[in-house]
C-alpha cells in the first residue's frame, strides 16, 4: 500500500470523533463499555462523541443508555423501532454521526477501545479507512474459526473486491469514507463488502480478539450461514454463472452419451438399456434444474426487496449529544 496520501487537506489538531456503538441486549456490558472508552478518549486531544444505536434491545440496554446520557453530555442515543441487524444500526449511527472520523465498534469490548489512539494516528497520516485486523480470536470455537477462516477465502475467490481476510467491522472511517458508504443504500448491506468497494487509502492494525466480556453472542450458526449468504450474493454473480456451466456440461454429457446409445444401438445391436440408468439420469437433472432455481430465486428474491424501496430502518426515539446535527 502506498505509503502517504497527499489528497487530503491537512488536518488541524482539533477534530470531532464520532464513536458508533450498536447495541442489541448489551446491559451487562454497557457500564464496563462506557468506562474503558471514556479512559481512553479522555486522553485524546479531540472531542468526541459517541453515539449508541439500540437495535431494538428487549432487555435493560436503553435504561442505562438513557442513565449515561443524563450524566454525559458527549453522548446521543439513536433509539430504533424494532430490532434491524448490527449492519442497520451501524449505517443509522453513521446516518447521524457528525464527526471527522468515526469509530464503529462492538459494545460487547471484543473489539478494545484502546486501539482507537492508533486508528487516529493512521487516519492523521492520510488513510481513509483503518481496519483492525484479528491475528487470534479468544474464546471462539474451533468451529467458528474454521468456518469464518474458509468464508473469508471463499470471498477473495469469488469476488471482485478485495475483502481483507480476519476483519471485522471496527474501523474508522473518515468523513470522505462516511459520506460514501452513506450513498450506498441497499437493503442487503454486507458492510465488509461496503468497507472495500468505496475504496480509498486503506491501512490495517493487527491485534488479539478478545473474548466476549460477558452475555452471549448473537450470532447462531443459522444467522452465520444467512450473513455468509447475504456476502456471496451481495458481492459476486458467481453461482449464477456456476449454475450455467453446470448445465452445458450436464448438456454435454447427455448429447455424448445419445450418441453412445444410437451407435450402440445401430452397430452392436444392443437391445433397449436398461430402465435403472434412465430414472438416476431424470433424477440428476431435476436435482440439477432445482439447484438452479434455487440459486436463481435467491438473487430474484433480493431484487424483490430492494425493489421495494423501504427505509432502511425507523427510528421510535433520538436522544442527541452536544455535538450531534439533527439530521432525521
Ligand atoms: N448487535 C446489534 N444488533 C443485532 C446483533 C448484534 O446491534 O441484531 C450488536 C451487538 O450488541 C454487538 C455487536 O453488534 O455490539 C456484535 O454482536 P455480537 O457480539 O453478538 O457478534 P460477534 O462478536 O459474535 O460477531
Ligand atoms: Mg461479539
Amino acid at each position: 500500500m502506498a505509503e502517504k496520501v497527499p489528497l487530503q487537506t491537512l488536518r488541524s489538531d482539533s477534530f470531532l470523533l464520532s464513536i458508533i456503538v450498536p447495541t442489541y441486549n448489551e446491559e451487562e456490558v454497557l457500564p464496563e463499555m462506557y468506562q474503558r472508552t471514556i479512559s481512553v478518549i479522555d486522553n485524546i486531544d479531540a472531542d468526541v462523541e459517541l453515539i449508541f444505536v439500540n437495535d431494538g434491545s428487549s432487555d435493560e440496554t436503553l435504561t442505562i443508555l438513557t442513565q449515561l446520557h443524563a450524566t454525559d453530555s458527549r453522548i446521543s442515543i439513536i433509539d430504533l423501532s424494532r430490532n434491524f441487524g448490527k449492519e442497520i444500526a451501524m449505517t443509522a449511527g453513521l446516518d447521524y454521526s457528525c464527526g471527522d472520523a468515526v469509530v464503529l465498534i462492538d459494545a460487547d469490548l471484543q473489539d478494545p477501545p484502546e486501539l482507537i489512539p492508533q486508528m487516529i494516528d493512521e487516519w492523521q497520516a492520510g488513510f481513509d479507512v483503518v481496519y483492525a485486523q484479528r491475528t487470534s480470536r479468544a474464546g471462539e470455537t474451533a468451529v467458528k474459526k474454521a468456518t469464518s477462516h474458509l468464508f473469508y477465502r471463499l470471498m477473495k475467490y469469488i469476488s471482485q473486491e478485495q475483502i481483507p481476510a480476519d476483519t471485522g467491522d471496527f474501523r474508522l472511517l473518515s468523513r470522505r469514507a462516511v459520506n460514501a458508504l452513506l450513498k450506498l443504500r441497499e437493503q442487503h448491506r454486507f458492510m465488509k463488502g461496503l468497507f472495500s468497494w468505496i475504496g480509498f487509502p486503506q491501512k490495517s492494525i493487527p491485534y488479539q480478539r478478545d473474548a466476549r466480556f460477558s452475555g452471549n453472542s448473537k450470532w447462531n450458526y443459522i444467522r452465520l450461514w444467512n450473513f455468509a449468504l447475504e456476502g456471496i450474493t451481495s458481492f459476486s454473480t458467481l453461482p449464477l454463472k456456476i449454475s450455467t456451466y453446470l448445465g452445458v456440461t450436464t448438456a454435454l454429457g447427455a448429447f455424448l452419451y445419445g450418441i453412445f446409445i444410437l451407435f450402440d444401438t445401430l452397430l452392436i445391436g444392443n437391445p433397449v438399456p436398461g430402465y435403472p440408468s434412465l430414472l438416476v439420469v431424470v433424477l440428476f437433472l431435476g436435482g440439477i434444474q432445482l439447484i438452479a432455481l434455487g440459486v436463481i430465486g435467491e438473487y430474484l428474491g433480493r431484487m424483490f426487496l430492494e425493489t421495494k424501496n423501504r427505509p432502511l430502518y425507523l427510528i421510535k426515539g433520538y436522544e442527541p449529544s452536544k455535538f450531534s446535527v439533527e439530521n432525521g
